[in-house]
C-alpha cells in the first residue's frame, strides 16, 4: 500500500518547505518535490501543513485514584488523541506502593488494548528502595526508559534522598525521570488555612497551591539534579516562579526539560469562580494572566522542551465528590484531543512561537528526549509513517459535546480556535479524515530507547 501526499508544506526539523511525501508500507519512503509514482491513494494537501505524528507526553488514562476512576480508558482516550492529531501518547503506568514495577507495566499493557494511536509508557514509582531499584534495568529492557516521582500526594509522594538515588541510578541507562515539583508540607498548610477562612469551594483549590509552591519545589529539584550529576525534567510546569528557578539552573549549566500544558497557556485562575469551576480542579492550577505570559515567552525562546496535556478526566459527578470540601474533588481535565489546535491558536497565530516551533514541541523533542527519534518526530526517508496533515485556517469552537473525550465537561469549552489536524496517517494508514476518525483500534506499543538528551 503507497500513499502519496501531495502540495503540502512539510514542517520538520526546524525547517519548512514544500515536498510531496511518498509512504510504502509503515514507513516514509521518500520526501521531495513532484514525485511522480503509482499510489494507491493521494491526499492533497494543499494548504496544509504536513507534520510528524503528534506526541502528547503526558495522559492519564484508565487511573484508579482509590475514590474514582478516571473518566477516560485507553479506548476512548486515544480515539480522542488521534482526531487532534496525536499519534503518539505517553501514558504514566503508575506502580503504587505494595506492587511491583512489573506488575504496574503488566496492567498498563491490558488496559491499553484497543488503542486508537500508538503509545509507551513512562513509569510512576511511589516507592524507592532495593526491590525497586532492581527493577530499573528490566522496565528499559521492556521499552520503558523514562520514570516519574512525585514530591505531594500522600499514596504516591517520595522524599528528596530518594529522588536524589534515583536520579543518579538511572541516568547511565539513559533514563529520565520527571518530577511533580510542588513543596508538600507548604500546600498543607495553605490547605488548612484556606479551611480556617471557611473557604471549602473550587476557589481554595489556587489559593491553596500558590506560585511559590511549585517554585520552591523547582528549586529543589534543580539542586538535587546538579547534587546527583543528571538531568532534570519538571513536568506540567505551570508558573513563572518554577520558570525563573530553571532558568537558574540552565545558567549554572545543568541540563533541564521542561513540559508545560495547554490549561497554563490559555486559561487563568479566574475560571475557579465559575458555576462549574469544580472542572478546572487540576494540580497544578491554571494561573495568572503573568504566568501563561511567561510561559508563552518561553516557549518563544525555546526555554520549554514540550507540551503535554496532563489529560485526566472527570465527569460533573464525579468532580461533586468534593462539593463541600475542595481537597476531595478528582484532580484533571480532558485535553489530549484538544492540544495542537489551542497552541496553534494561543502561540503560533499570536507570534508568540512559529509553525516550525510548534511541531517540534508537539512531537520533534518529545521524540528525542523519550528515544523515539527519528522513527518519530521527524518527516524523513525511514523515519514511521505517523503523519498530521494540519489544516492552519480550520475554525473550530471547542465544546465536550463535539470531542471524543468520554467526559461531559471540557475545561476549554466555547473556546474558538483556528487550526486543526484534518487528516492522519497511523502507521502508515489513514485513521482520520477531513477530522473524522474512520479506523480505530490499530494503535500499538512504542517500545523506546536511550533518552538522546538533546539539551546536553
Ligand atoms: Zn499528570
Amino acid at each position: 500500500m503507497k500513499t502519496l501526499i501531495k502540495n503540502g508544506t512539510v514542517v520538520t526539523g526546524g525547517k519548512s518547505f514544500r515536498a510531496d511525501v511518498l509512504v510504502s508500507g509503515e514507513t516514509i519512503e521518500r520526501v521531495g518535490t513532484d514525485l511522480c509514482t503509482e499510489a494507491d491513494r493521494v491526499i492533497d494537501a494543499e494548504g496544509c501543513y504536513v507534520m510528524a505524528g503528534f506526541i502528547d507526553t503526558h495522559t492519564h488514562f484508565d487511573l484508579d485514584l482509590g475514590t474514582t476512576v478516571t473518566a477516560d480508558n485507553f479506548p476512548t482516550g486515544t480515539r480522542a488523541a488521534v482526531a487532534g492529531g496525536t499519534t503518539t501518547v505517553l501514558d504514566f503506568a503508575t506502580q503504587d506502593r505494595g506492587m511491583t514495577m512489573q506488575e504496574a507495566l503488566d496492567l498498563w499493557h491490558k488496559k491499553a488494548e484497543g488503542s486508537s494511536c500508538n503509545y509507551g509508557f513512562h513509569m510512576a514509582v511511589s516507592e524507592w528502595n532495593g526491590d525497586r531499584i532492581a527493577e530499573i534495568r528490566p522496565m528499559v529492557d521492556q521499552g520503558v526508559t523514562s520514570f516519574k516521582m512525585y514530591m505531594v500526594y500522600d499514596s504516591m509522594r517520595v522524599d528528596d534522598g530518594a529522588m536524589y538515588d534515583a536520579l543518579k541510578r538511572t541516568a547511565d541507562l539513559g533514563c529520565i525521570i520527571g518530577v511533580h515539583c510542588e513543596n508538600y508540607y507548604l500546600l498543607q498548610q495553605k490547605i488548612r488555612e484556606c479551611r480556617e477562612a471557611g473557604l471549602t469551594g473550587p476557589t481554595a483549590h489556587p489559593l491553596s497551591r500558590p506560585d511559590i509552591v511549585e517554585g520552591e519545589a523547582v528549586g529543589r529539584l534543580m539542586r538535587i539534579a546538579q547534587l546527583a550529576g543528571t538531568p532534570a525534567w519538571v513536568v506540567h510546569l505551570s508558573t513563572e516562579a518554577g520558570l525563573e528557578e530553571a532558568r537558574r539552573a540552565k545558567a549554572r549549566g545543568q541540563e533541564i526539560y521542561l513540559e508545560t500544558c495547554p490549561q497554563y497557556l490559555v486559561l487563568d485562575d479566574s475560571c475557579f469562580s465559575e458555576p462549574d469551576g469544580a472542572k478546572y480542579v487540576m494540580s497544578p492550577p491554571p494561573r495568572k494572566k503573568a504566568d501563561q505570559d511567561a510561559l508563552l515567552d518561553a516557549l518563544g525562546k525555546d526555554e520549554i522542551d514540550f507540551i503535554g496535556t496532563d489529560h485526566c478526566s472527570f465527569t460533573m459527578e464525579q468532580k461533586a465528590l468534593g462539593k463541600d470540601d475542595f481537597t476531595k474533588i478528582p484532580n484533571g481535565g480532558a485535553g489530549t484531543q484538544n492540544r495542537a489546535q489551542l497552541v496553534h491558536t494561543a502561540a503560533v497565530r499570536t507570534g508568540r512561537i512559529t509553525i516550525e516551533q510548534m511541531a517540534e514541541l508537539l512531537s520533534g523533542n518529545a521524540a528525542k528526549v523519550f528515544g523515539m527519534y527519528p522513527k518519530k518526530g521527524l518527516i524523513a526517508e525511514g523515519s514511521d509513517a505517523d503523519i498530521v496533515i494540519f489544516d492552519p485556517a480550520a475554525e473550530e469552537t471547542i465544546s465536550y459535546r463535539t470531542n471524543l473525550h468520554n467526559c461531559d465537561n471540557s475545561p476549554y469549552e466555547g473556546m474558538h480556535t483556528v487550526g486543526k489536524a484534518r487528516d492522519v496517517l497511523l502507521n502508515g494508514e489513514l485513521v482520520v479524515q477531513n477530522g473524522t476518525v474512520i479506523r480505530t483500534g490499530t494503535g500499538r506499543f512504542v517500545f523506546r530507547g536511550k533518552s538522546l538528551r538533546p539539551n546536553r
